[in-house]
């Protein structure tokens, strides 16, 4: 019989995975919450209405890539492929938008229906950041901070870069968008294939086209800065002057659009060149009219979403990653003979007693020396070893795995007294 498998572009993270994304997702909690910003979840699937009304229906998710069926009320529904407009949909629908401010994070599962390749999957994971009713560039500027002590966390600011552009009012795109089609579309024939679809669906998308001959066509065109209205103008320039005064690196790139319709001014992305084509680590801007173009009073919003696949394939090749990641205890419990419930009950009382602790407790039996190996495997410390003889005396011995250390024996009373210092690196660093 044919084995079924998981569906093509949806991982399984195994334990040898599950070790760096905890770390990295501890990585990312401690930064959120250190910028004062508190979690928000909602469900992985909406009507499908909320992705087509918000993210725009001639964009390359809504075109092509989501997972939409019907359920069986022949509602139609879809798995999220982002997650602003899902936060929005539930702020609005809790009041959370209405005469305050919000800072709130969310973390999970997305989906794409895309070609898989590394970095590029059809079900990954975002921790998404989104800010609502505040309108200054301090907040845009707060933002980009964040993401950038969070890449300094995890050793990662020397391989990603910032990227900046403001892409103006409506107003301004619009009048932006004519120029740029009436002069590309004098030179339709040198744009590639993808472009000239574009031409008459996206026009703005035709600003990040790959294609070099594109590129070159494009630098005797409008430029999108020179169309700007004022008070965008002057918003993107405070902005620029808060990252220099926090002294946050970026380039500002003029052609940097998003792929999602609901942008205005503020638009970003953090880029490497580490990761093939998959060179967008995180990306976000400004949405101030997101809010209102999905039924609420206008509101201002920006936020960013960081691609985690992403992120840990980068802390995997460049970053820093703590010792001692991949054990799952600090300490090993082998119990020798005819052992067990003393070893349980050990096992039970200093689990109780440190709770921070993590012990492995031996199963399975076997001969002394086949424990010990297991012990080591485990990336454990410290081995307690319980036999026969210091179970009946009420003793321990305490062997030390890692370290140049005698073997000490003690009174099991005294051992939690012992274990409180082997703490292991990695949770430490989680914390
Ligand atoms: P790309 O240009 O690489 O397709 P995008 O502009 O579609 O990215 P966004 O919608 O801005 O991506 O999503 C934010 C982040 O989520 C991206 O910067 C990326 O890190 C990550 N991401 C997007 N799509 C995928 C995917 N299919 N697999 C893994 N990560 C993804
Ligand atoms: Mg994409």
């Amino acid at each position: 019989m044919k084995k079924i498998q998981a569906i093509r572009g949806m991982n399984d993270l195994l334990p040898a995975d599950t070790a760096i994304w905890q770390y990295m997702e501890a990585c990312v909690k401690r930064a959120l919450a250190g910028f004062g910003y508190s979690e928000i979840r909602f469900p992985i699937m909406e009507q499908t209405d909320l992705f087509k009304r918000s993210i725009g229906e001639v964009t390359d998710i809504v075109e092509k890539e989501m997972y939409t069926f019907e359920d069986r009320n022949g509602e139609s529904v879809t798995l999220r492929p982002e997650g602003t407009a899902s936060c929005v949909r539930a702020c609005e629908e809790h009041g959370l938008l209405y005469n305050q401010t919000q800072r709130l994070w969310y973390m999970g599962p997305m989906f794409r229906y895309e070609r898989p390749q590394k970095g590029r999957y059809r079900q990954f994971h975002q921790v998404g950041i989104e800010t609502f009713g505040l309108e200054g560039p301090d907040i845009d500027a707060e933002l980009l901070l964040l993401g950038y002590h969070l890449f300094r966390q995890l050793g990662l600011d020397h391989c990603v870069s910032l990227q900046i552009n403001s892409l103006g009012s409506d107003a301004a795109r619009a009048a932006f968008r004519e120029a740029l089609v009436k002069y590309l579309s004098a030179h339709e024939a040198q744009l590639d294939e993808d472009s000239k679809r574009r031409l008459h669906t996206n026009p703005l998308r035709i600003l990040d086209s790959k294609s070099p001959d594109t590129q070159a066509l494009l630098d005797g065109g409008p430029s999108l800065a020179d169309y700007l209205d004022e008070s965008s103008h002057e918003h993107f320039t405070r902005l620029t002057q808060l990252l220099d005064a926090a002294g946050v690196p970026y380039s500002v790139n003029p052609r940097l659009v998003r792929g999602l319709d609901y942008y205005s001014r503020t638009a970003f992305e953090w880029v490497t060149d580490r990761l093939g084509a998959q060179s967008a680590v995180c990306a976000g801007g400004r949405y101030d009219n997101l809010v209102a173009q999905l039924g609420g009073r206008p509101t201002p919003a920006v936020g960013f979403a960081i691609g985690l696949e992403r992120l840990v394939l980068l802390v995997q090749s460049e970053g820093r990653l703590p010792e001692g990641l991949d054990a799952s205890v600090d300490v090993y419990l082998a119990a020798v003979g005819d052992v067990q419930a003393e070893a349980l009950k050990l096992a039970a009382s200093l689990r109780e007693q440190l709770p921070q602790l993590r012990l492995g407790m031996h199963c399975g039996g076997g001969s002394f020396k086949s424990q010990l190996k297991k012990a080591d495997k485990s990336g454990a410390q410290v081995a307690l070893i319980l036999g026969e003889d210091e179970a009946a005396e009420g003793k321990v011995a305490v062997k030390y795995l890692r370290e140049d250390r005698p073997q000490q024996s003690l009174n099991q009373n005294d051992v939690a007294q012992l274990l409180t210092s082997v703490a292991s690196g990695a949770q430490q660093e989680a914390k």
